[in-house]
């Protein structure tokens, strides 16, 4: 970091793993300084730092994922870490219950061609729904939800070896890639977004012979909610607890050590849960067939 605004590029490219082959996707110079939000100086000296490039463009995640790693504090992927900081906040309770009024809302995508009004929403957990409207091509839920933590950790003893190796041999990776990182290329690159680095670790479980499920739901802080999965381990006694991977390797450069341990084995309040059979989407019927579509969702404390 420096106060000169002079970005060391080389030294946040040690934190990158570059996208591999046949996964990436080019995006131009001027991507690149909204997204790092700096000067075309710096865009020149990240071109010279060692980054892929192909012609005059940049790889989109590993753009990303330079400008995580690269301490100015302005770009837009370390923003986003603000948000996340503020979920996790030290100064807030963690897991006391409190209730909201949740919205959540979702667009078919044929809009004003849309002659369907089925539409199925995810399951959440605590949620008291008032009627669901749609109208052409829309839908939108209110409803009231209780969402409540729990403190807890891990017993297993060997769960807990798993967890360690796979929490410091990894880490958080944005990736925006032309294909899915499968649990293979996770395993060899080692970094990963929540949902890469839940069915890495889901696997790794597996392999040791232990029970787990991934999770989805929706953490939230203010009135914006983001998408989150995780992993749930099953002790002996049928107990499921939350490992939350990407957290957790996130919290000690973003967030605090005190909730990294958070991440193995207790429950935020600022989560929503889905269903444990259940995924994020809204199920939305289009012509005979079902779509999954993402929802924008939004709290706000009661
Ligand atoms: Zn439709």
């Amino acid at each position: 970091m420096s106060s000169h605004g002079s970005t060391d590029w080389a030294r946040a490219l040690e934190h990158v793993s570059p996208t591999p082959d046949g996964y990436q996707e080019w995006v131009d110079a001027d991507y690149a300084r909204e997204l790092l939000r700096c000067s075309d100086e710096e865009i020149t000296r990240l071109r010279s730092s060692g980054i892929q490039t192909r012609g005059d463009g940049f790889e989109l995640s590993d753009l990303w994922n330079v400008g995580l790693y690269s301490g100015t504090g302005a770009s837009r992927p370390e923003l986003e870490m603000v948000f996340f900081g503020l979920v996790v906040s030290p100064r807030r309770d963690w897991i006391v219950p409190t209730e909201y009024s949740i919205t959540l809302e979702a667009a078919c995508p044929s809009e004003g061609d849309c002659v369907s009004d089925r539409w199925e929403s995810p399951q959440l957990l605590g949620a008291r729904w008032h009627e669901g409207k749609s109208t052409t091509g829309r839908v939108r839920w209110t409803g009231e939800i209780t969402v409540s933590g729990r403190r807890d950790i891990v017993h297993d003893s060997q769960a807990q070896e798993v967890w360690a190796e796979f929490v410091n041999g990894n880490s958080f990776h944005y990736l925006f890639m032309r294909r899915e990182q499968t649990p293979e290329l996770t395993r060899t690159r080692r970094v990963g977004d929540c949902t890469a680095l839940s069915a890495a670790l889901s696997e790794k479980l597996a392999g040791h012979g232990l029970s787990s499920r991934t999770r989805d739901g929706f953490l939230f802080s203010g009135r914006e909610a983001r998408i989150h999965r995780w992993v749930e381990f099953e002790e002996d006694n049928g107990d499921w607890k939350p490992l939350d991977p990407s957290m957790a390797v996130l919290a000690p450069r973003f967030f605090t050590t005190e909730y990294a341990e958070f991440c193995k084995g207790s429950l935020l309040n600022r989560l929503v849960r889905i269903a444990p059979e259940d995924t994020f989407h809204v199920h939305h019927w289009c012509a005979e067939h079902r779509m999954d579509l993402i929802p924008a969702v939004a709290l706000r404390k009661n």
